[in-house]
């Protein structure tokens, strides 16, 4: 049998890793446009200069050698030809398969910004590539500008502090990360941040970049109209699934390539799995993508089973989970940050260096953000994920434990 795996990061990887626990003789190959194996999760470590690019690998030295993967690092698929089983690459070579995977992953996605692709000094956050540029571009300015308060334009953000820079941060929110935190737990890393010399501005949009005569950064300007001056632009405003090659071809894409709960593509013998595809999310009940690391690696365990001839589903697809640590101060979210309507409760308790926040609907935890104090977190998640009703005095709902989880109704119910 012979597999080919489109991508070498968390579902690539866990997928060839599967397939040989699975399959002892069949013949893997991967391609990726990485040239290194790494985690991106990391990417933010080696750019403040806390790792360096070696200790970003996820999976040993060895691990090609010992599952017998034949790996073509720095060659991209160009073209599927699903009627012969093919794919093209880059490199003018075509590689057949039996059972093909598709794991590339996303892109940093650049808004419509005036000059955004002309700037010199312009990047995502996405490969080590990105690390590198970012880091020469860093060492012949003073300030950075980063469009986008989510969760990768605060690792960069402080990651750029770290080198020295002077950095300012463009959310068109009304506070940083706000697909992960509410006001209020947003509002202490901004402080945070703030004492630090990252500079926050929030509610505000990015209408131009700055450039000179040879196309170099000299600075953004916002809708307001204010300037900031700075010599490298950080895009973290998103991603886009990787998806060029399958252009014209029968695999369904929509906000990435759709899955079935085998990963398996509209197209036979063709699967899928990580930050390329959309699939049901259990928390929403949509199908979305699912662009977080511990996903993309369960995904890939998935694919690779089933291309393998198991017959494995994906469970816990849950994708709304978060947990961050920046200057010492630890929180972790689950589903909504805020009541989405006023037919949820909110519960909210205050102490300090702890904030904590529970949103119901229906006698189940629909949100949650631990702030400070994060020791419930796991009963918190699982409590989340699973939409286990529970029946709530809202008085011990802080001290949640799985000690109290004993007393379960017929109904599925647990009662504290
Ligand atoms: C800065 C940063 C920080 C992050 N932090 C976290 C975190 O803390 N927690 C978390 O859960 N998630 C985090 N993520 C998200 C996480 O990294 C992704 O969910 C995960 O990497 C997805 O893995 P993947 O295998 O689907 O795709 P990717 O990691 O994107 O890998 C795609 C692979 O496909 C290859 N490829 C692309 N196109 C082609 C092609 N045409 N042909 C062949 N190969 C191709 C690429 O070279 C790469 O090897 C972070 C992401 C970034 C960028």
């Amino acid at each position: 049998m012979r597999y080919l795996i489109l991508g070498a990061s968390a579902a690539g990887l866990s997928a060839a890793g599967a397939i040989r626990q699975n399959d002892p003789w069949g013949d893997i190959t991967v391609l990726s446009g990485d040239r290194h194996i790494y985690s991106r999760c990391l990417l933010p470590d080696v750019l403040a200069g806390r790792r360096d690019a070696a200790a970003a690998r996820f999976v040993p030295e060895d691990f090609m050698r010992r599952n017998g993967v034949r790996w073509a690092g720095g060659v991209k698929a160009v073209k599927l030809l699903p009627e012969e089983k093919g794919v093209a690459a880059d490199n003018g070579d075509k590689f057949f398969y039996d059972k093909l995977l598709i794991a590339t992953g996303s892109s940093s996605y650049l808004p419509p910004v005036e000059n955004i692709n002309r700037g010199r000094q312009v990047y995502g956050l996405r490969n080590l590539e990105d690390v590198w540029d970012i880091t020469r571009a860093a060492g012949s300015c003073r300030q950075a500008v980063i469009m986008g308060g989510g969760l990768v334009g605060v690792d960069a953000a402080v990651s750029l502090n770290e080198k020295g820079l002077a950095v300012v941060i463009v959310e068109i929110a009304g506070h940083i990360l706000p697909l992960q935190l509410d006001q209020r737990a947003a509002a202490s890393y901004e402080a945070l941040f703030r004492n630090r010399g990252i500079e926050i501005i929030t509610g505000e949009i990015m209408s131009r970049i700055i450039l000179d005569d040879r196309q170099n950064v000299t600075g953004v300007q916002l809708k307001s109209g204010r300037v900031i001056p700075c010599g490298l632009l950080v895009a973290a405003t998103g991603v886009r699934p990787n998806v060029d090659f399958l252009e014209g071809t029968p695999v369904e894409v929509g906000r990435g390539i759709k899955v079935n709960e085998y990963e398996e593509t509209s197209y036979p013998d063709i699967y899928a799995a990580g930050d390329v595809c959309e699939s049901l999310e259990v928390f929403t009940g949509k199908v979305a993508p699912t662009p977080i690391w511990p996903l993309a690696v369960l995904q890939g365990q998935v694919a690779g089973t089933n291309m393998a001839g198991g017959r494995r589903k994906m469970v816990n697809n849950f994708a709304f989970k978060n947990s961050m640590e920046f200057y010492g101060l630890n929180t972790v979210s689950f589903g909504f940050p805020e009541a989405p309507d006023t037919s949820y409760t909110t519960y909210i308790m205050e102490s300090p260096g702890s904030y904590k926040k529970y949103i119901f609907k229906d006698g189940c935890l629909r949100g949650a953000i631990l702030q400070g104090d994060i020791a419930r977190a796991g009963v918190t998640g699982a409590l989340i994920r699973k939409n286990t009703p529970v029946g709530v005095a809202p008085g011990k709902l802080f001290d949640l434990n799985y000690a109290y989880f004993f007393n379960q109704r017929e109904n599925g119910e647990f009662v504290l």
